[in-house]
Parts: C-alpha cells; structure tokens; sequence
C-alpha cells in the first residue's frame, strides 16, 4: 500500500510537474482539475474543492439544472487516494490520481460514488465472510476518418491474427500503458466488429476493479487519439455491426484464499455454491434496475438486441452468451459473469448496486431457478412466460422506471446519488425522443 509519502517521494524524484486529481461524475465522466507539486501535500490533506453542481454538468450540451445542488450549496473536497497515484505513460511529467470526495467538514460526502462503492465493501466482509472480486471486460471500437465520416480503423474479423497485427501498435502501447499504471491485463483478442477489439483485466478487489475500469476509458481513447484514431466504448457505434458490452466476473474470496462460490457437491452440476445461487437471485430480482446503473444512455439499449450476444432477457445460464448472468464452464474457476453492462456506466456505481443486489441475494436466500440451457432469444413468449424470464427494459426510460422504484440500490448509492442519477438520465431520454431523426422522416413522409 503506497503512503502519502511515498507519493510526495515519487513526485520529487520523478520530477513530475502535474498531478490531475480526478473522480468520476454521476454520469460516468472522469472530471477534475490539475494541480502543481507545491499543493500536493496539502490536497492529500485536505482536498481539493469542486462546486457540487458539477457532479451532474452535462458540459457537451446544456446545463441540467440541478434543485438537489444549487450554485449555493457549496462545494465539496476531492482527497487524492495515494493508492491510486500513477504516472500518465504519454506525459512522463503528469500523474494522475483518483479521489474521495469528501464534505466541508472532512466528512465523506453523500454524492461520492467512490465513496458508496467503498462503504458497501467494508460491511461485505462481515455480511459474507469473503471479499469481492471483480474483472471488467470492455470491448470497445478503433474508428478512423473517413471523408468525414467515422467508419471502423480496420476489417478484421473475430480473434483473427490479422486482427492482432493490424492493431498491434495500438494493442502494445495500450496495454503497456495499463501496466504502466499498475493495471495488469490478462488477453486481447479482435472481437466480432470489424476494429472491435476486448481486452480483459485480471480480476482484483472490486474497489480496485472499478479504479482500474475508469483508467481504462480514459487510456483506450487517449491512445487512440494519439495514433490518429477515434476509441470509442459506446455500446452501439453501428446498427449493423456487433455492439460493446462491459461484461463483470464476480468472486467471493475468505482470507484464507477459499472460493466461496465454489462448491464440487453442486446439485444443478455447476460446482457453484449456494452463495453463489443466492447471488445470483439477487441479480435477477434486481435485474431490470439494474440495467439502468450499467447500461445508463439511450444507445444502451440498442446493444441488448435478441441474437447479438448482448443480453435481452433476465436470466441466466452456464456456457450461454444469451444470458444476463453466465456461469463460465467447469474448467474455469467459480465465478459468474454480468453481461449487462456497457463502458457508458459509472464503474463504481455499477459494482455497488452488482454487490447489493447480491447480498440482498443471499440474506434472502433467493433461488434464481433452474440455469437456462436454450437460447433465449430464439423462445417464445409462452416459453419465457413459463420459465418466467422477463425482457431486459427496452429502453433507457424503462429501465430508470424500474430504478426509480428500487429502495435497495437508493440506499446502496445513497438518496442524493440516485435521485440525482434518474434526473439525469430523464432528461437524457427526453431530448432523445424529442429528437426527430431521418430513419422516420424518410419512413413516415413517403408514407403518409
Ligand atoms: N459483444 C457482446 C456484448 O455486447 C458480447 C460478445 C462476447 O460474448 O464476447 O455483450
Ligand atoms: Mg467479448
Ligand atoms: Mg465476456
């Protein structure tokens, strides 16, 4: 564990000049400011101030006016965590550290996701007897310019070696630059879209996991940028090609090393405990609020289509990719994966409400039934209606309805985060279906 000292160490015999403290807003955008070597010392103390109100900016477009924090509600403190100090690989004199934001009188703040995520995970141990581990897997696109328009940087195709080489460039100083920043990474494949790739990070404590996801984002689209390409994690940059999830393996660990989702004695024979089953029902119950954390903007659902590998229904399976939550086979250690997610979530508040729902899971020994063995999207709706699987929401609106009716994941982000969640993404879906597009134009003039 890396002291303050230790930083303030680094920081002079490094000769950095700048250190970004940064956090992530409600809307999963990293934020914050630069500060010289001279307040370093004092930042760790004390933090740095930010005005509340930007917590819910949406700075590309208007201002959200926001009752919850008004331009007099005062500010809060960003606390750089020395945990996470690491110097930014392309500017050998910045570094960059992510924060707790904490209230006026020292306080942790009410608004910090970071800070809800944390809470959660210091009672997981005394509710589970185990730690949480997590792994993101994010796909994401390369797009390059073309003519002005932005079309896939290549045309490779899934796990092709043709793929690896045509964005081995970009792939090597990616990952290099990951582990630059102590984020160990795992495998890189090109994945199903043309200049689609995934690569997956080693599993860590999920406080870490989520750390590791934001210096991901930011990395994959900064390196990117600077090999004249655009890196996107938008869940759906084209309708016709395969969209990108943000797939979560989830662990329960006990000191001594023992996998507590592990159990050889399995009835359903999946060698899963039945933590892990209970689990896995808290998953379910909470699925449809759950969508709306991790897969929060209106081009989410365009992602989750029956058939595409994203899912479309609440259920889950072992070795089925149509699933929300899949069991990985025998001969990988015990764990699940949650498919819901996509890279325009807040990573903190996702694997908050992912834990919750869990514990919630398993203090009310809920049986998420029997495992799926067919292809979901492909059933019936009397076949769906019998096994009682439900869609995944079909749009943004839906699922923050469903959010807005969740008191489990109110009080695990914390009243103030949640409700200034769904306003956000409310006013999100309203200037979406305000907007007219040319599909409709095109389709409802030649017709009426
Ligand atoms: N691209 C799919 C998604 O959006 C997942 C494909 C896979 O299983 O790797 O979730
Ligand atoms: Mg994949
Ligand atoms: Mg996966």
């Amino acid at each position: 564990m890396i002291t303050k000292e230790q930083v303030l160490d680094i920081v002079a015999k490094e000769k950095i000049e700048f250190i970004r403290v940064e956090f992530l807003d409600y809307a999963g955008v990293t934020r914050g400011r630069t500060i010289r070597p001279a307040q370093l010392e004092d930042a760790m103390e004390k933090g740095v101030n930010f005005s509340t109100a930007i917590m819910s900016f949406d700075t590309f477009d208007e201002y959200i006016p926001n009752p919850a924090y008004g331009p007099n509600d005062g500010d809060f403190f960003a606390v750089p965590d020395p945990s996470t100090f690491a110097i930014l690989p392309y500017r050998k004199n910045t570094a960059r550290m992510l924060c707790d934001l904490v209230d006026i009188n020292g306080e942790p703040w009410h608004g910090c996701p970071r800070g809800a995520l944390k809470r959660l995970l210091n009672e997981v141990e005394t509710l589970l007897g185990g730690k949480m581990y997590m792994a993101f897997e994010q796909e994401a696109y390369l797009l390059k310019d073309q003519g002005g328009q932005l079309v896939p940087a290549d045309n490779s195709h899934c796990f092709s070696s043709e793929g690896a080489d045509l964005q081995e460039d970009f792939i090597q100083d990616f990952v290099y630059s990951l582990e630059g920043m102590g984020v160990k990474t795992e495998q890189i494949s090109s994945e199903y879209g043309p200049g689609q790739l995934e690569i997956n990070l080693k599993y860590t404590n999920a406080l870490k996991a989520a750390d590791d996801q934001v210096t991901f984002m930011h990395l994959f689209k900064q390196i990117a940028r600077d090999k004249g390409m655009v890196g996107t994690l938008m869940p759906k940059p084209f309708q016709h090609l395969a969209g990108s999830g943000l797939h979560v393996h989830i662990s329960l660990y006990d000191e001594a090393g023992e996998n507590l989702f592990e159990d050889p004695t399995d009835q359903r024979g999946l060698d899963m405990s039945e933590k892990a089953y209970q689990f896995i029902g808290g998953l379910l119950k909470h699925g449809s609020s759950l969508i709306a954390i991790g897969a929060p903007s209106v081009n989410s659902y365009k992602r989750m289509q029956p058939g595409s590998w994203a899912p479309a229904h609440i259920c889950y399976g072992s070795g089925n990719r149509s699933v929300l939550v899949r069991i990985p086979e025998k001969r990988r250690a015990r764990r699940f994966e949650y498919r819901g997610a996509d890279g325009t979530c807040n990573p903190y508040l996702l694997a908050a409400c992912l834990v919750a729902s869990g514990i919630r899971g398993i203090q009310n020994q809920l049986d998420p039934g029997e495992p799926v063995d067919f292809d979901v999207s492909a059933a019936s709706e009397f076949q769906l209606k019998e096994r009682n699987i439900s869609w995944v929401p079909r749009s943004l609106k839906e699922a923050v309805d469903h959010l807005a009716q969740d008191s489990v994941l109110a009080q695990t982000i914390g009243r103030s985060i949640w409700e200034e969640f769904i306003k956000i993404k409310r006013t999100e879906w309203d200037k979406y279906s305000r907007y007219v597009s040319e599909w409709e134009r095109n389709l409802f003039s030649a017709r009426f």
